[in-house]
């Protein structure tokens, strides 16, 4: 049975309202979206037929800040798969303490079946649909599963020659040349290592000692092994969508990328071919999964080895494992904390675009590990307070600033 993204956010909601004594108003603000956009895009194919696709953006809530979410090109990008991700964009900034809402968005196409040319216009078309709903100082939007930079700056050029006026903060994660910022790319494992170093330190654990497998080996992923890798980890699996790989000894990430870039697949003179429910219940320290959600579910729980794991995927693990991961004595640190470096340096991007700045490379990392440290402190103390994992911790947290933020509106009439 596929669990229904929204619902189970607002069970999650109930959850935290009812251990908060949220009033029945302040939990119906934090459980209805402030708006739902949806737009039909014309496309114009390459051969010169037409198509119509179906566009989504949901401005969750701005109480903290303008809406902030990704923009993501996939068939099963449906209104409640957005709406589900809007919601966790907006507890999501509100753990790491960043002043920005919650918003996503989705056009539901199969994007590997799209020419770029053909992309280029989509992407176009939805800033055509939803232009004056963005804005730097209303809904910033940024990539999220198949956009990227490239597309953040057909968006930013759309937009900005509809108003006519120069705005690089309407969207983030755009090329450096146009106002984006350095360690963009990097920034969402590089949070996670902070966060990590965190939990690993708090547990008395060494960072150099550590074996790692991560699960995805794409953008997330294969920053996360590198990063990892010089912070003298072994890293002792990694998989992606044509299977894992398990090394004793240790994987080199910069030879596997290479390796990659050159074959399509992931291969090590010093690894055995695993796969992926393998790379799962590999013998390590610490389980990194960074590729897709529902990785984590009742039947894999009880044999994963980790002592700690490392959402950077949003969703990676299933609510019923969360029940045996916490029984067993895992430390699960939740998306919604793990994966925040990324929304943290689109906060710093569009900071940035307002004053009419450039930061360099070191303070990008420094405000980062700040922020991320800042975080992770708070939740592991929230979860000491309330005797709740981590993920529900966080989850509190969120909650508990989103309200306070949600309660100043005043919507009597
Ligand atoms: P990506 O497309 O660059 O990489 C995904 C990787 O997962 C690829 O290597 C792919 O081969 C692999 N994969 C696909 N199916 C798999 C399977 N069945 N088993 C193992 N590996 C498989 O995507 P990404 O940007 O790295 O994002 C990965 C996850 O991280 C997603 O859940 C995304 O929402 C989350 N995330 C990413 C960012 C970011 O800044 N990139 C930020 C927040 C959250």
């Amino acid at each position: 049975m596929t669990v229904n993204p929204f619902e189970s956010y607002l069970k999650r909601l109930d959850q935290a309202s009812e251990k908060l004594k949220l009033s029945k108003e302040a939990r119906s603000k934090l459980a209805t979206p402030d708006r739902i956009l949806e737009k039909d895009i014309d496309l114009m194919r390459d051969d010169g037929t037409k198509e119509t696709l179906h566009a989504y953006r949901v401005q969750f809530n701005n109480a903290r800040g303008p809406y902030k979410g990704g923009i993501r090109f996939h068939p099963a990008a449906d209104l409640d798969e957005v709406k589900a991700l809007a919601a966790a964009m907006a507890i999501k900034c509100a753990v790491v303490d960043i002043p920005m809402g919650g918003g996503k968005g989705g056009v539901q196409f199969d994007p590997k079946q799209y020419s770029d040319a053909e992309i280029e216009r989509v992407a176009r078309g939805f800033v055509r649909a939803f232009v004056h709903d963005l804005g730097s100082d209303k809904d910033i939007p940024a990539p999220d599963v198949y956009t990227n930079g490239t597309i953040m700056g057909y968006m930013l050029d759309e937009y900005e020659k509809i108003t006519g006026k120069k705005e690089p903060g309407m969207i983030t994660g755009k090329p450096v040349p146009l106002g984006g910022i350095v360690g963009r790319d990097t920034a969402t494992a590089q949070g996670g290592v902070y966060a990590l170093e965190y939990f690993v330190d708090s547990q008395g654990m060494e960072m150099n000692q550590l074996r790692v497998a991560i699960q995805g080996f794409g953008n997330a992923g294969a920053t996360m092994a590198h990063l990892l890798y010089e912070a003298g980890c072994n890293i002792v699996g990694v998989s992606d969508s044509s299977g894992a790989l398990l090394s004793e000894t240790g994987l080199k990430p910069d030879k596997l990328l290479k390796t990659k870039e050159e074959k399509k697949v992931l291969e090590a003179p010093n690894a055995q071919k695993a796969t992926n429910a393998e790379l799962l219940e590999a013998d390590c320290d610490v389980l990194v999964p960074a590729a897709l959600d529902g990785q984590i579910t009742r039947e894999n729980a009880a044999n994963i080895k980790a002592k700690i794991i490392l959402e950077l995927a949003n969703g990676p693990t299933t609510p019923d494992a969360d029940k045996i991961l916490a029984e067993r004595g895992v430390t699960v640190i939740p998306d919604v904390l793990a994966n925040a470096g990324g929304v943290t340096v689109s906060y710093f991007e569009w900071m940035q675009n307002q004053e009419g700045s450039m930061w360099t490379e070191d303070q990008v990392s420094t405000e980062l590990q700040k922020t991320m440290r800042r975080a992770a402190k708070a939740v592991d103390e929230k979860s000491k307070k309330a005797h709740v994992p981590l993920r529900d911790a966080a989850f509190l947290l969120g909650v508990e600033r989103l309200a306070a933020a949600t309660s100043m509106r005043n919507s009597a009439v």
